[in-house]
């Protein structure tokens, strides 16, 4: 029985009990969501680990709630990339990006991670702190890397991510200029098992993204019916933000 709310880690138990563990390779805790949010979050990742030794484990994560004592917990449990989502490379370009004023508090948890994994003789964990292109111009970049101070051999490192829709809210315009858009063919499932075309909808406002429902409908049939094929249509001649609200505000 699928049921709302946060995740409740028997449940979570179970459900990696049901996949075998040869067939999983990657664990990306990723996408929309945060994961330090869940009380449990380094129960439910050690579970990951001890189920699946061999997988590569990777989390992304806005740092809002990291700090040294989490870092530690995520190396005991062998966490094999950890990226920091900081995505402004200025305490303004990050609260137009993400409508908060979190950008000192990051900067400050950046270095204090950083000097703590200085002191390590060992580094089995990949670190990077992720801004992003096109809102940050290529001399606020360089400028950034030169202010923030972490040495070029830092075992955390910087990456410069091409811009792309991951649901945070930059500019407020439309633009039909911007399509064809490659998340429409990531496709998110709700707990009830509603399939929704694009990972950005929201399950409870976006119900012209939803295009069937996995405990009723195959995928392909859901791939080839009227609703999917409607929103590729309109997605590749430009249109998809006449048809879907959603796409008219998203900063795709
Ligand atoms: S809402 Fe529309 S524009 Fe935004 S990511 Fe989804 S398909 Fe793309």
């Amino acid at each position: 029985m699928p049921v709302k709310g946060r995740l409740d880690l028997d449940r979570f138990a179970e459900a990696l009990a049901n996949v075998g563990p040869r067939r999983l390779r990657a664990v990306d805790m990723t996408g929309i969501g945060e994961a330090f949010l869940h009380k449990g979050w380094d129960r439910a990742l050690k579970m990951i680990r001890d189920r699946f030794p061999d997988a590569t484990l990777s989390m992304n994560t806005n740092a809002i709630l990291l700090d040294v004592d989490k870092f530690k917990r995520m190396l005991e449990i062998g966490i094999d990339n950890l990226t920091i989502s900081l995505n402004g490379t200025s305490r303004e370009r990050y609260r137009a990006i993400n409508q908060a004023d979190h950008f000192d508090t990051l900067v400050a948890t950046i270095h204090e991670i950083e000097a703590y994994y200085r002191s390590q003789s060992h580094h089995p964990m990949q670190v990077v702190v992720q801004v992003l292109d096109t809102v940050n111009s290529p001399e606020e970049i360089a400028t950034f890397l030169e202010w923030i101070g972490i040495a070029d051999d830092s075992a955390v490192t910087f990456s410069v991510h091409p811009y792309g829709n991951w649901g945070g809210v930059i500019f407020n315009y439309s633009c039909s200029d911007c399509y064809p858009c490659i998340h429409l063919y990531v496709p998110e499932v709700s707990y009830e098992g509603d399939v929704y075309a694009c990972c950005v909808a929201h399950a409870v406002h976006d119900k012209e993204f939803l295009i069937g429902n996995l405990f009723k409908d195959r995928f392909d049939d859901m791939y080839k019916g009227a609703v999917f094929q409607g929103l590729h249509e309109a997605n590749m001649n430009g249109t998809i933000h006449k048809k879907a609200h959603l796409c008219s505000t998203c900063n795709h």
